[in-house]
């Protein structure tokens, strides 16, 4: 796998934690790689990456991995609410309004490259290769339905709910039952946060809670988006859920 260092951001500080265990990835809904660049390596705009991935796949190193680059902004993802500290930012030459809105074999194929590398090492969780919009689900769409996450759980590269029998999903209904939770939407709410979502912008504001379901499901349904009825999508919730709780690491 080849680096190029030819260009560089100043768009950076210190870390606030040693351990990196997120790869965050973006597109840059700009028009060009040069475009691209020059913006993320621009003082004024006060963000950057630490890679960036051309259409004809090559890997640029914009910032050193060991400090903290500006690419996830104001997200959370579990307990963290500093995913810069603890993460690497993958920006991809993409843009849904511009002639790079494909995500071309050459980009994918670097991208895997450079994924199997951070991910061995910095020993991260395939849990933890998550898009920008995971992180900041009510701000951010990319890296976008288009995205190829079916590529990347065939690698390990992505994690993707196992089947789970129809007797653990049963215990999970019991339990909420027991626990007097009725609402479907109550019951994602609860099991979108255990698996990692922030969702307190969506408990009260419907339109928000629309963001965070279609961000869920360009990252996990993406293939079934326009077919999966509110009982899929349901079902599916409560086997990535009941699927997590059975995964010990
Ligand atoms: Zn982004």
């Amino acid at each position: 796998m080849k680096l190029i260092h030819k260009f560089k951001s100043l768009n950076y500080d210190k870390r606030k934690s040693k351990q990196i265990s997120f790869l965050i990835l973006h597109y840059t809904a700009l028009p060009s790689i040069r475009d691209s660049i020059n913006y993320l390596c621009d003082k004024r705009n006060k963000v950057s990456c630490h890679y960036i991935i051309s259409q004809n796949g090559k890997i640029y190193n914009l910032v050193n991995e060991k400090h903290r680059a500006w690419h996830a902004g104001q997200s959370a993802w579990l307990l963290e609410k500093d995913l810069n500290s603890v993460s690497i930012g993958i920006e991809l030459d993409f843009s849904p309004n511009n002639n790079n809105n494909k995500f071309s074999l050459l980009l994918i194929k670097s991208l895997i490259s450079l994924l199997k590398y951070l991910k061995k090492k910095y020993k991260i969780n395939k849990k933890n290769i998550l898009g920008h919009s995971d992180i900041a689900p009510y701000r951010k769409i990319d890296p976008g339905e288009k995205f190829p996450w079916n590529k990347l759980y065939n690698l390990h590269l992505s994690y993707i709910p196992k089947k789970v029998s129809l007797n653990k999903l049963k215990k999970i209904r019991i339990w909420f039952k027991k626990n007097k939770i009725y609402s479907n939407k109550n019951k994602i709410l609860i099991m979108l946060n255990f698996i990692g979502y922030d969702v307190s912008k969506s408990i009260n504001n419907q339109s928000s809670y629309k963001s965070l379901i279609n961000n869920y499901k360009s990252h996990y349904l993406q293939k079934s988006k326009k077919k999966y009825s509110n009982t899929k999508l349901f079902t599916f919730i409560e086997r990535h859920f009941c699927s997590l709780l059975l995964t010990k690491t």
